[in-house]
């Protein structure tokens, strides 16, 4: 099912001139920004190769797009690849040997490396030389191969999926958080400067307050709403018009969309508001259960309408209200059950 709330890439959403250029466009994520700025002016000044860098959050929040901003202030050249595209360690070779001293190679879904291409990124990372091991049987021999050094710059939308000894070769980790609905505003303003639209303020807020925290679901909302305007021949875009795009796109007052109320509903009316394990509720939902923790469960969880326990999912009181239902009194039991160990009593 196609979500146009879904934080991941989908066909149309032409990205490349909504993406912030330069660090100061990039707005949000304040303490990954002055880390880096810090970091990359560091490595300017020494003309070395920026330490190895991981992004970490859930999707659509601009892991690509900084690992661009950081190859372009650190004037540097950029080469883009993804975890399961590298095949087999000649792939990696390849891309490694090609790269001008201190160039950028991003990786994205770092998490479905390989293992065995793992292993050569080791010794690549920590000593920029590729070991690698040249035909078979008794005639294999291993040859040794100096590379310029680089930076390599990982996104994963699952840091916990990350084995430890490549985690601890990114010298600079950053975790990426959902943004604020300030933060969403102005990049939503942006935005329909960018489209060249007419958006008045509170226009702006309202489609920042529906985007689930999430760039990429601000600009394709925004698009959307651009379209609805224009069929409707209303300029400018004013709240009233969004609230009634987004609504017709059933996009509800938070952002969440059929697929959420789906979620929150099936715990509720299924599984008397939980626990229940995560694989339970796929099956359930007939979703997989990858979709589930990456993509629908981090902004259900932020929101506080749901919470991870270790038995499964529950869902909160506000979860409940949420889809129009007044949480049992045995759920909230646990609920404060559940608070009360979290607090340590
Ligand atoms: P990720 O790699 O985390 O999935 P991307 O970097 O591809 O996310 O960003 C998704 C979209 O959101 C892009 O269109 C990008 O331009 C936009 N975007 C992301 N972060 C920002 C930001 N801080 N300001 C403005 N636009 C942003």
């Amino acid at each position: 099912m196609s979500r146009v709330v879904s934080p991941e890439t989908a066909p149309g959403d032409a990205e490349t001139h909504l993406r912030p250029q330069v660090l100061d466009d990039f707005i949000g994520q304040r303490q990954v920004r002055e880390n880096l700025k810090i970091f990359i002016e560091a490595a300017r000044a020494r003309a070395e190769a920026l330490d190895h860098t991981l992004f970490f959050g859930p999707p659509g929040l601009g892991k690509t797009t900084l690992a661009q901003i950081v190859a372009r202030e650190l004037g540097v050249g950029f080469r883009a690849t993804s975890g399961p595209v590298i095949q087999r360690a000649g792939d990696l070779a390849a891309l490694l040997t090609n790269l001008e001293p201190r160039d950028v190679l991003f990786i994205d879904e770092i998490h479905r490396l390989n293992p065995a291409i793992e292993e050569v990124l080791y010794p690549a990372m920590e000593d920029f030389q590729l070991d690698l091991i040249i035909g078979e049987g008794p005639a294999a021999r291993s040859v040794r191969i100096d590379l310029p050094p680089f930076t390599l710059v990982g996104a994963t939308t699952r840091s916990g999926l990350l084995t430890t000894p490549l985690r601890e070769r990114f010298g600079i980790p950053c975790r990426m958080n959902f943004y604020t609905p300030e933060e969403l505003e102005l990049i939503v303003a942006r935005g329909a400067r960018v489209l060249g639209f007419a958006l008045t303020g509170d226009g702006a807020a309202e489609v920042a307050r529906r985007s689930r925290g999430t760039p990429r679901v601000a600009g394709r909302l925004l698009r959307r709403v651009r379209d609805f305007a224009l069929v409707a021949g209303k300029s400018p875009v004013d709240a009233a018009i969004a609230d009634a795009a987004l609504t017709r796109l059933e996009v509800d007052r938070i952002g969440l969309d059929a697929m959420d109320r789906r979620y929150l509903t099936c715990i509720a009316q299924h599984y008397g508001g939980g626990p229940v394990g995560v694989d339970t509720l796929a099956a359930a939902l007939s979703e997989s259960r990858d979709t589930l923790e990456e993509v629908v469960e981090p902004f259900l969880l932020q929101q506080g309408l749901i919470q991870r326990t270790p038995r499964g999912r529950m869902l909160s009181a506000s979860g409940f209200r949420h889809i129009g239902l007044n949480p049992p009194q045995d759920v909230l039991v646990q609920l404060d059950l559940l608070a009360r160990m979290e607090d340590g009593e």
